[in-house]
């Protein structure tokens, strides 16, 4: 099957990695040994993320189509527009294309420090990229989604009133930003539905696995952490191994209560950690199984 939609179709529930491309001057193939440990634990698909900047988003594709066509396990590609102009979205459409890539995570890319559009009269927005796919291919077209609102947002219903239009411009599916408190996807999955944003959306789960790593990836993506957790980090912060072990418990824990109570889709963000995707793996195997 090559569209995630099919997939997400054909399945109970479905498990997905992340994976992200070394710096540009770095050597692939230690993430593409990464992307064969994970292809062995029968993932419904690997993603791999795209530099906003243009800076490893030329090994993006490279990744992506090692992973559909090497390891035969459906890839989706992420692709942000803001920090490009058409002409270059055009010419990356195109490799994704010969490359037989079908799945693409639409997204925008955060905007430089300064807060202003990069390329004044491209792209704005994701919904702008949707819209671009959509037209350019036979692709099915996911798109990101913010349990807690993009911080740029002033509110969590214009987030999801931009969200609807992201959706109706032809996403396929939405994977979620890192979220700890399951409570909240539970408000925020209810809030899309009573708007119409009916297709399906995939819980992304980080496991903290390294305490500095967790507060920047929190700040960056302003997702906060709750009181267990950093109960967690206080008491098991400076012991990596601890550390290691408790979080990978915490998102076991986390994955289980999503699943027991009906989210069907699971996108784990590895940190191109195979051991860690390898334990949760076996921590989940049976209740997977639907
Ligand atoms: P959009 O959907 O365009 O939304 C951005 C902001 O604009 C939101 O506040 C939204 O409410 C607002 N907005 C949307 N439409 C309109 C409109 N018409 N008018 C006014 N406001 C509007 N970044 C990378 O660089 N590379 C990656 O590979 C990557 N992968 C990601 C994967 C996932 C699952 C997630 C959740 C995020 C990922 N990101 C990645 C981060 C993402 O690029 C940033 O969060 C970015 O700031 C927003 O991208 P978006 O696609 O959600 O943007």
């Amino acid at each position: 099957m090559k569209f995630i939609s099919d997939i997400i179709k054909s399945k109970d529930i479905t498990v997905s990695f992340e994976i992200f491309p070394p710096k540009l001057d770095a050597p692939l193939g230690p993430v593409m040994d990464t992307a064969k440990e994970l292809s062995k634990y029968n993932p419904d698909f690997i993603s791999v993320t795209y530099g906003a900047g243009g800076g490893t988003s030329a090994n993006t594709v490279k990744i992506a189509s090692f992973v559909e066509n090497e390891l035969n396990t459906t890839a989706l590609s992420h692709l942000t527009c803001v920090s490009s102009t058409k002409e270059e979205i055009a010419k990356v459409i195109e490799e994704l294309k010969a490359n037989q890539i079908y799945n693409v995570l639409a997204l925008r890319g955060d905007l430089p420090s300064d807060g202003n559009f990069p390329n004044p009269g491209h792209y704005k927005y994701a919904y702008q990229l949707v819209e671009e796919l959509k037209k350019s291919g036979d692709f099915c077209i996911g798109a990101a989604c913010y349990p807690e609102g993009h911080p740029e947002s002033h509110s969590k219903s214009e987030d999801i009133e931009n969200l609807k239009r992201k959706v109706e411009c032809g996403c396929d599916f939405l994977i979620t930003q890192l979220f700890f408190d399951n409570s909240v996807l539970y408000g925020f999955l209810y809030n899309l539905l009573s708007k119409g944003i009916e297709i399906p959306v995939m819980a992304g789960i980080m496991p903290v696995t390294n305490a500095k790593q967790i507060k920047r990836m929190t700040k960056l993506s302003g997702a906060s952490l709750n009181s267990e957790l950093n109960i967690l980090i206080d008491k098991f912060g400076d012991k990596p191994e601890a550390m290691k072990q408790a979080g990978i418990a915490y998102a076991v824990n986390q994955i289980i209560d999503l699943i027991a109570n009906g989210v069907k889709g699971i996108h784990i963000y590895t940190m191109n950690k195979p051991d860690i995707a390898e334990e949760i793996m076996r921590s989940i195997s049976s209740i997977i199984k639907g």
